[in-house]
């Protein structure tokens, strides 16, 4: 655990005094994650390989018992907002406050005593950046009531639970990766996931210690309004999964794809997004076993090919994206492409140890050249997954 989030965790065990006239009962933490492969693949039953970052959100929470759920974040401002947990119902907030309220939720419906909380929490995940901050703040209050509450829950059910507060209670149509990320990733891996059965691998992933480094280049371009988009990608996936006769796009192998693109005939957006996701998926095979056989540098053109295809075939990258994925290459990355739902929000770069430096300079120049907002650039280490810190 770095010394950095044990300060945070001082800072918002004592805030949570003051706001509340007592000390918390526990402080807990859960990560932003990156999509290092796998991208609009997991509503489509595929796979995806996230790793937990080291930014997280911290919250200090204390048990309750009278039905009352206080909640307060450090970052956003405004009094501590007071609820009823018996009152909770879906989509009768457009707050913050809907995310922790809605695991609240969840857990109930789900049969689990959850009889009130008091919660504060300060974050240092970017939010709207496609780091899954929303995962990271469902996943920390999550993990706290399991505790608080002795719910016995395993990281995968909670990530589950999140998800569906996400998806009802909040009202997002997201998949599962993000929920599964902050909970179940550990530091130095990336979580090969099967969204199918929630089946789960640890694939080593430490870059340092081959001399590499994966950077992450904020376009702080807000994906926000991308919702109606990702709702279109997700209809037409599932309208090739209905043409195609099967129960996901998962199920359509590789080796089989050509056959299945021209069984579509001239439906050509539907076979764009199919052809998507069907190599989308062979990719984070690929590089899942590149990554066990030990041939990390060999994913750099791997992670180029995916961006490729999400800008072609699924079309959900944006010029910002696609300067830092076509100007670290020219600069000597490894390899780069954008993560995240797409629409702004965050690429990665891979690159030696001994590029980084240039690498970083020349997307922060590109930017300022094409008069874009100035990216957020920094280093991403495999990370630990959601816990408890005191
Ligand atoms: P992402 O998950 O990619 O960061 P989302 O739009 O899914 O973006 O989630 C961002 C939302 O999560 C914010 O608008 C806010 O409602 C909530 N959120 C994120 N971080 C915090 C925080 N530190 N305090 C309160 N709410 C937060
Ligand atoms: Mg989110």
């Amino acid at each position: 655990m770095s010394e950095s989030s044990e300060v945070v965790a001082e800072s918002v065990a004592e805030r949570f005094q003051q706001l509340y006239g007592g000390a918390p009962d526990g402080v807990w933490a859960a990560p932003g994650r990156v999509n290092l492969i796998g991208e609009h693949t997991d509503y489509n039953d595929g796979f995806v390989m996230p790793f937990a970052l080291p930014h997280t959100v911290v919250a200090a929470v204390s048990r309750r018992t009278d039905g009352v759920l206080r909640l307060h974040s450090a970052d956003v401002d405004g009094p501590v907002v007071e609820l009823a947990v018996d009152a909770l119902a879906p989509e009768s907030d457009k707050n913050w406050t809907a995310y922790p309220s809605g695991v609240v939720w969840a857990l109930r419906e789900a049969g689990h005593a959850v009889t009130g909380a008091d919660i504060h929490l300060a974050s240092t995940v970017p939010s709207g950046a496609g780091l899954s901050s929303s995962a990271a703040l469902e996943v920390v209050v999550a993990l706290a009531m399991n505790d608080l509450f002795g719910l016995g829950l395993r990281g995968w059910q909670l990530a589950r639970l999140c998800q569906r507060a996400e998806n009802v209670y909040v009202g997002a149509p997201v998949g599962i990766m993000d929920q599964t990320a902050s909970a179940c990733c550990e530091a130095g891996h990336a979580l090969f996931l099967d969204t199918r059965d929630l089946s789960q691998r640890q694939i080593p992933f430490d870059l340092a210690a081959e001399g590499m480094r994966l950077l992450v280049v904020d376009t702080r371009v807000k994906h926000s309004h991308s919702e109606g988009e990702y709702g279109k990608r997700r209809a037409g996936c599932e309208k090739g999964a209905a043409l195609l006769g099967v129960d996901a796009l998962r199920d359509v192998p590789f080796a089989d794809l050509d056959a299945a693109l021209a069984r579509l005939g001239d439906e050509e957006e539907v076979r764009r997004l199919v052809r998507h996701v069907v190599t989308e998926d062979e990719r984070v095979e690929r590089v899942v076993s590149l990554l066990e056989a030990g041939d990390t540098r060999a994913i750099g053109p791997v992670l180029v090919e995916g961006h490729a295809s999400l800008r072609d075939d699924f079309r959900i990258s944006c010029p910002e994206l696609d300067l830092v994925v076509d100007t670290a290459l020219t600069a000597g990355a490894l390899g780069a492409r954008m993560t995240g739902g797409g629409f702004g929000g965050s690429a990665i770069v891979l690159a030696e140890e001994a590029d980084v430096l240039a690498v970083t300079k020349a997307v922060e120049e590109a930017f300022a050249q094409a008069g874009f907002k100035a990216p957020r650039v920094f280093e991403a280490v495999p990370s630990a997954g959601a816990r408890r810190m005191r």
